[in-house]
This record gives C-alpha cells, structure tokens and sequence, in this order.
C-alpha cells in the first residue's frame, strides 16, 4: 500500500564516474546526508537500490518527538527537532511538518512512573515538558474518555511530519542543490587501495570516490558483514493502518501502553497498536542473543517473539558475495512485509476505549515495516574503522524519522572533517565492542 501513496519524483539516470562522497541508501539516514554536503558543495552521489523512502522512511508513524528519549541521544533529537522546524523554509519544500506537541497517557503505576521519570530528567536538562492530572489532560485532549487515564505527559515543542512525503521532498532539494539521485541501483559493495576506500561498486557500475556513507537502515549488517565487519543489527516487524473517522481527535499525536494515534494531513489518522512489535526469529537471532540479551530482558512487555517464514528466508540469503555477482540488494528492492492485521484490531478496540470518537473507524489502508534496531537502541553514526573512508549512519532504532536530520548532520559533518554539531562519541561503532554497553528500550 505504502508504495501506491508515496510521493515519487525526478531522479538521473547517469552514474558519475567519480564523486566526493557516495551514499548509500535513500532513506531518511542518507537522504538528510546528502541534503547537507550538496548544501556545502560537495559531489554528491545517493544510490537507493529500489525508490526514495521505500522502507522504514515511508512506514512510520510519523512522530518528530524529544519526549521518553534516552538522554544520551537527546541532544541529537532535539538537535534533529530544530532542523525539522526550519527544514522546509530553508530548502523551499514541504514536509508537513506540524509543531502540534505531543501527549502520552497513562493508566498503570507503571506507566506513570516511567514518564512521570521522564519528566524528571526533563527538567533536570531544562527542557519543557507539562505534567498533566486527569482534569488538564481533559483539558488538552477533549476528545479523551474522562478519567480513564490517571497521569499524562506533554511535551509542546515536539510534533508530526507526513512520511509518505517528507523524504522524497528532501531528496527533490538535493537534486536541486546539484546532488546525483539514482533509484533502482544496488550497490554491492566498496573497494580499497592502498587501505582506503577508493570505489563504490553498484549494479549499474563503478563511483570513484574516497568517501562514502552507509545509510542501508535493515540492510546494513549484511552490508557490511560482506567485508568481515559485525555491526549487531536486528529487525523489529511493525503494524500500521490509516483510519477515518466521523469526529476530530485533534491535532497532537497522542500515545497509550497499548495504541498510538496520529491526525494526517490527508484528513485521516495513523494508528497503531504501540509496545506490540514482533521480534521475528531469523540466524542473526541467535549470533546476537548474546548482545541483545540484556535489552530482551528489560523490555520483554514491549516485544512479541514469533518464528516464521522469515527464518528460512534469511536463512537461504548469501552472507559473502563478490562484486560481480547479483546481490540479495538487487533481488529485494523493497523491503515491504505483510502487516498483521490482528494487532490493527487490537488498536482500534483500545484506542475507541480511550478516544471514544475512534468507535466505528473505518480502516482504509494497512501497511507494515520493519524496524531497525542497536543493542542499545541508539543508532550507529560515525567512521567504520576497517574500512578507512567509510562511514556509517544507521540502526535508528524507531526514533530516525524524528532524529535522521540529527543523524544526517553529524555524518555529514565527519564526513566533511569539520567540527561535528554533536557529539559524536554516543554513537561510535566502539561501543558495541566495548565492555558494559547498555540495554535499550523497544524501538
Ligand atoms: C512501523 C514503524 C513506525 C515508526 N515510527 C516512527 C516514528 O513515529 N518516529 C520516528 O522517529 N521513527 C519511527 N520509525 C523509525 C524510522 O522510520 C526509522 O528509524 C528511519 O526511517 C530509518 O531511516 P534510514 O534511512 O536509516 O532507513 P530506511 O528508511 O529503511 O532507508 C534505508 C534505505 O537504504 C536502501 N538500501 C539498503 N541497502 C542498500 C544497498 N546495498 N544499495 C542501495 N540502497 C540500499 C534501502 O532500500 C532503503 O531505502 C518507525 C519505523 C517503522 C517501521
């Protein structure tokens, strides 16, 4: 479904010969990257191996938000926020983008102590967050069921963009500021001499280049475990269905322990069933049990473990491969799951519980992604260090609609060799080796 309603737009068909900086991947990650270097003048060159925002970029929610992120990536996410806010005056597009604010409800002890906690650190970090009693949350949501929800959180600064758009409205500016788009073009792999990267390899042909950015969301772990590099990566299946309704349940998304809601430009909303997404069991499950461990435990509420198809799928997909062949890039261009139409139901029956107005939604559409997700739940952004030139933006964990701009500035910065806006060292690949790395929350 997804693919029929995304925003498609021009793109080249002539591969350069040779560039500054090639990317790969034109999601979200890649797009904001190459947004950015083409913005400071750089060659630019972005191969998306099917279209623009075909995966998670076009999937999700469509959440910008700060609220309930770890501290450690706060400040990228409210970096990211800021770059939303100014996003479509200063490239002359249109992402939707909304500051409507966000609201999270809650009903168990819980969750109030979860974002009760929250709101703690909030002002502990000086940023503003509204605490919410069962009469205020009443107030800022009429639309809400009167003393179902014991405690609520809002958080004003924060807002909503229209996926099924924004990336593809990015990418339309970087064309514009002179970067090279291409879809339906692989990239199989990179190519060193003298022990740094000198070649992109695509189907399409070769990119001399000294550098690149591997923005492959989902993909990058096989990516990268083709040159001997282990980045642990695991997918997270999500549900999603647009519904219309005969009231209005106003204009800020809104979340719940067990839906979330979100108005759409197009007149209807985005919901689905949130803390539901299934971990499905695939080879890599079992390489990274160890790894992930420690997050499996501590969110354990959050994620449903199911054995399907998808195991001997992977299972049949070649990890090493060389440049010559046809790669599982090229047979897959779009990763596009089926939605388990279950957990929709299960969404609207709790959400009309609590927004009443939501009894008798009518769904018009239902789709499904594939989150990509860290350890720790934090992405990856930043040199891969056996690979001399590489860089790596990637494993968003179901937060990089909001915080991809964050992330794109960042690579782009390293990349460029100048004085990163963030720091970058949250984010490092080390990390992951490094003894004592942190469980995440669910994506
Ligand atoms: C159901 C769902 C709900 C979500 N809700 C939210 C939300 O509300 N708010 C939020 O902030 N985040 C949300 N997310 C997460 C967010 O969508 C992702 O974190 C973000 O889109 C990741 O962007 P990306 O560019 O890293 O990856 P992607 O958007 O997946 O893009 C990666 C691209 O790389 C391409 N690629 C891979 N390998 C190659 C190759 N070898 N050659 C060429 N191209 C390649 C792929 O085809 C793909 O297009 C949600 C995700 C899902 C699935």
């Amino acid at each position: 479904m997804i693919l029929d309603v995304l925003q498609r737009i021009e793109t080249d068909t002539q591969l350069p010969d040779a560039a500054d900086v090639v990317i790969i991947g034109g999601g979200i990650a890649g797009v904001t990257a190459t947004l950015f270097l083409a913005e400071a003048g750089l060659k630019v060159v972005l191969c998306e191996k099917g279209v623009i925002a075909g995966e998670q970029s076009s999937r999700n929610w469509g959440w910008v938000r700060q609220m309930g992120r770890d501290p450690v990536e706060l400040p990228l996410t409210m970096g990211s926020l800021d770059i939303w806010r100014g996003m479509d005056k200063r490239f002359g597009i249109d992402t939707g983008f909304r500051e409507t604010g966000i609201t999270y409800v809650c009903r168990t002890p819980r969750e109030v102590k979860e974002f009760a906690d929250w709101a703690d650190l909030a002002d502990r970090i000086g940023m503003a967050s509204e605490r919410l009693d069962p009469a205020a949350l009443a107030r800022k949501l009429p639309a809400i069921a009167r003393d179902r929800f014991k405690f609520g959180l809002h958080t004003k600064d924060d807002g909503r963009a229209e996926p099924w758009r924004a990336v593809p409205q990015m990418a339309m500016a970087a064309r514009r500021l002179g970067a090279t788009i291409i879809e339906n073009c692989a990239v199989r792999g990179v190519e060193t001499s003298a022990g740094h990267l000198s070649e992109v390899v695509t189907e399409k042909g070769r990119i001399r280049t000294e550098r690149a950015i591997l923005a492959g969301g989902a993909w990058s772990r096989m990516f990268l475990g083709n040159k001997g590099v282990n980045f642990p990566q695991l997918k997270l299946h999500g549900t999603v269905a647009r519904v219309e309704i005969d009231g209005d349940a106003g204009d800020m998304p809104v979340g719940g322990g067990d839906f979330a809601f979100r108005k759409r430009l197009d007149g209807g909303y985005t919901v689905a069933r949130r803390n539901w997404n299934v971990a499905q069991i695939t080879p890599d499950s079992f390489r990274l049990l160890g790894t992930y461990l420690p997050t499996l435990m501590s969110s354990w509420r959050e994620i449903q473990v199911r054995l399907n198809g998808e195991f001997l799928k992977e299972a049949g997909m070649p990890r090493k491969w060389g440049h010559d062949q046809q790669t599982t890039f090229e047979k897959i261009r779009t990763l596009d799951p089926q939605p388990m139409e279950r957990y929709n139901r299960h969404a609207l029956k709790n959400l009309a519980r609590a927004f009443p107005v939501f009894a008798g939604a009518r769904m018009t559409h239902s789709w499904a992604g594939l989150i990509d997700a860290t350890p720790d739940a934090i992405p990856a952004i930043g040199p891969v260090k056996e690979i001399p030139g590489l860089f790596l933006s990637s494993g968003y964990s179901g937060h990089g609609f909001g915080s991809g701009p964050g992330g794109g500035q960042l690579v782009s910065d390293l990349v460029r060799g100048v004085a990163p806006t963030f720091d970058p060292k949250p984010f490092s690949l080390e990390r992951f080796t490094a003894k004592g790395l942190r469980p995440g929350g669910a994506a």
